[in-house]
């Protein structure tokens, strides 16, 4: 059983690592949030702060000797924050671990190990040299995108080709970064699932929900998905074998492309993102175990709690620009909205959600 006293450390201090910290103390966890800005909106919420940067070994030492687990809330954690931990508290768990960090930070990484799960993934080739980029635009054609191998978020890092002519100078516009070539995948509709599991191998999929951009930022999930039930299913099942293959502890979300050919549905794998995920958000109110508290139980070595969603289920991001429209969301009856305490509302920055429960 836990103890009231058990401490999960947190490395990032964002609004995810904020949820993670308030579902925490629902199960009488308290934690401790380690980032590098003194005002991050974790720290409102958290029990211990530390304000330092990743690479602070003597930072990270009392970090680790406070706590008795650490996870992360961001992919971009720099693998040698996880060596130094391992250093010098070898015992303190870092869930998820070192493999399934290193492997989901790196495009090319990542989907050279679903593609060798059998899993369907866009056409992707290794860019490090002019000669790679001509040669992987002969094959894989055009439209195509080029994404740096690392760092990439919301788009970021990352630039469509039209023709092949076009490859050069995109390339440079990402200052000739390792990158990979990616085929456009011609999609109707873009989905991601929600996979818990424990260290001892017991893992807990949610309803596949269904995402929409703006901006390359989301900004709408809704559930049910418009999935075929067999496409529901290939997609729960993808993600639970995904997390098997990566020894996975702890909650991670799976985004997926959905194309439709002649009456038949495909699933093409685009990213895993190895924590909580912004497409989560609605299991806060949508499902009996929200994604922040599973992930909490998963990595703290407590039983993982039911997935059920009851209704259907909206969830809309809020940013900068949309901060106006908060007085009308709290009288709004039935919109759940969470605000995230950042100071400055600038535009496209995710200052909150709203989920709504509408009737099945
Ligand atoms: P990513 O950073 O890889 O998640 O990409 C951000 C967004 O760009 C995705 O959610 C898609 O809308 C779009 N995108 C990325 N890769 C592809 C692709 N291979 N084909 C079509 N659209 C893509």
């Amino acid at each position: 059983m836990t103890q009231p006293e058990q401490i999960l450390g947190i490395l990032g201090g964002g609004q995810l690592g904020r949820m993670l910290a308030l579902a925490a103390a629902t199960l009488g966890i308290r934690c401790h949030v380690f980032a590098p800005e003194s005002d991050s909106p974790a720290f409102d919420v958290a029990a211990f702060r530390t304000a330092a940067r990743y690479t602070d070994a003597e930072a990270l030492a009392r970090f680790a000797a406070s706590v008795d687990v650490v996870t992360y809330e961001f992919e971009n954690v720099p693998t040698e924050t996880l060596d130094i931990l391992q250093q010098t508290a070898p015992d303190v768990p870092v869930r998820p671990g070192r493999r399934a960090l290193s492997i989901t930070q790196d495009r090319l990484l990542e989907k050279a190990f679903i593609t060798d799960q059998g899993l369907t993934t866009a056409p992707f080739a290794d860019i490090s040299r002019p000669a790679a980029l001509e040669a992987a635009l002969q094959s894989i054609g055009t439209p195509a995108i080029l994404k740096t191998r690392r760092f990439g978020y919301d788009g970021k890092g990352q630039i469509k080709i039209a023709s092949a002519q076009e490859g050069k100078a995109a390339w440079d516009a990402l200052e000739r970064q390792p990158a990979i070539l990616e085929g456009f995948v011609p999609f109707v509709r873009e989905v991601s699932v929600l996979v818990a599991r424990t260290a001892n191998g017991q893992s807990a999929t949610y309803d596949v929900c269904e995402n929409s951009h703006r901006n390359h930022i989301l900004a709408r999930t809704v559930l049910p998905a418009n999935l075929s039930p067999a496409s529901e299913a290939f997609a729960r099942d993808a993600a639970t074998l995904l997390a098997e293959a990566l020894d996975y502890v702890g909650l991670m979300a799976v985004e997926m492309f959905v194309t439709e050919q002649g009456g038949r549905q495909d699933l093409v794998i685009n990213e895993i993102a190895p924590r909580v995920h912004n497409s989560g958000h609605w299991t806060i109110e949508g499902a009996d175990t929200s994604q922040f508290l599973q992930h909490v139980r998963a990595v703290m070595d407590l039983p993982l709690g039911a997935t059920l969603r009851r209704h259907k289920v909206e969830m809309e991001n809020l940013l900068g620009q949309d901060m106006d429209r908060v007085p009308a969301l709290l009288a709004e009856p039935g919109a759940h909205l969470h605000l995230y305490g950042k100071l400055e509302a600038r535009p496209g920055r995710k200052m909150g959600h709203v989920t709504r429960l509408l009737a099945k």
